[in-house]
């Protein structure tokens, strides 16, 4: 039979379990510390339990963890990049960036991805399987862990679509930002999404104080259809009315994160498009010159191709940045590094 994920239970839920197995209450409290703040893989080194205990949870429960496959550090800014492999050896990726503020994490939320944009390395080997709860949370304890560091912002933008994993998604939530957990704020917790409408209305809701973050990428259905298939169900006013909604209701700006790809979503006329699309919403747009990945033939803009992007909307009054590049050397964006590793390069830790 299977062991329950122990690590993706709520606090009650874990307390019940133990009153199942008559252990006194405080026990419970212990447990659930070792598992959500220390991020520990084993029930071995939950010291304060005898070792009858340890060894009494182990047989009823699986600590869903991450083991370092690979781990890259970027000479020019330090970006951490990991490869992780889970408990039934599936391989996922997160980042960990230092900013002025703190640390932020990016974590995956599906082992591959069933989006398919044109221009992202995470769709390309296809759909695997959903993370649980517990599998999101220990990217950040085996992060903290490794590199003896509290993380202080998560952004879930690695590999897969958060809002396909919904419930999943929604118990990492609960958990990461308990006070008797990580304790990490909403405020500080970005999703993002290649827009499905719908469970964008199911986040609202929850009425969580999360900052959306839209992976829009084109200023009109035509070229986004053409880059993202999501486009093809649920069109750019429907997405951005849901956005409007979004920001009314938390009063939060909605990001949107536009890829800037030479000669398909760079053009004076799509800087213009946007600039319309987005007018008095309540919004921060996020320029990314596209990652090119040998995947794909999608190339970067120049340089001044980008400041004319980047004028056109700032001369129409939206708020907008270039975002910088982190870890331009150790191939830190979506997908690459689970592919090169099954591609069969060695692993170089
Ligand atoms: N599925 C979610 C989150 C994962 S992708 C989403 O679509 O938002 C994280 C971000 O990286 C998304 O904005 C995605 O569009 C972007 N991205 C993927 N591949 C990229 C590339 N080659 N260059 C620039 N951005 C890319």
């Amino acid at each position: 039979m299977d062991r329950a994920d122990i690590k993706s239970m709520s606090f009650p839920r874990l307390a019940e379990e133990c009153k199942e197995m008559e252990l006194p209450s405080f026990r419970a409290k212990q447990i659930y510390k070792w598992l959500q703040v220390r991020g520990v893989e084993s029930f071995d080194l939950m010291t304060d339990l005898s070792k009858e205990l340890r060894s009494t949870l182990d047989k009823h429960f699986e600590i869903f963890s991450c083991s370092i496959k690979r781990k890259q550090v970027s000479a020019i800014d330090g970006t951490v990049k990991y490869l992780f492999e889970l408990n039934d050896g599936e391989l996922i990726e997160s980042v960990v960036m230092k900013y002025k503020y703190g640390h932020t994490i990016c974590v995956s939320t599906q082992v591959g991805c069933k989006m398919n944009c044109a221009f992202c390395a995470s769709g390309l080997s296809g759909f695997v399987r959903n993370l649980r709860p517990s599998e999101i949370l220990s990217q950040i304890h085996a992060a903290q862990n490794d590199l003896g560091i509290s993380i202080s912002h998560i952004v879930l933008m690695g590999m897969g679509e958060p809002l396909d994993n919904f419930d999943n998604v929604m118990t990492f939530l609960e958990l990461v930002s308990n006070s008797d957990g990580l304790n990490i704020s909403m405020r500080k917790i970005s999703l993002s999404t290649s827009g499905i409408v719908p469970r964008i209305y199911d986040l609202l809701e929850k009425k969580l104080q999360l900052t959306l973050s839209i992976s829009l990428h084109a200023p009109n259905d035509e070229i986004r259809s053409s880059i993202m298939p999501v486009n093809k169900k649920y069109g750019i006013d429907e997405l951005l009315k849901a956005c409007r909604e979004y920001a009314k209701l938390t009063s939060r700006r909605t990001s949107f994160e536009y890829a800037l790809i030479s000669g398909v979503t760079d053009t004076d006329e799509c800087a213009e498009q946007l600039a319309s699309k987005l007018k008095n919403m309540l919004c921060h747009v996020n320029l990314i010159p596209v990652n090119e990945v040998a995947e794909n033939s999608f190339k970067r803009p120049k340089s001044e191709q980008t400041e004319r992007f980047i004028g056109i909307l700032e001369k129409n009054g939206i708020n907008a940045t270039v975002r910088r590049s982190l870890g331009s050397d150790i191939d830190a964006s979506c997908g690459q590094l689970r592919n090169r590793h099954k591609e069969g390069e060695k692993s170089v830790c």
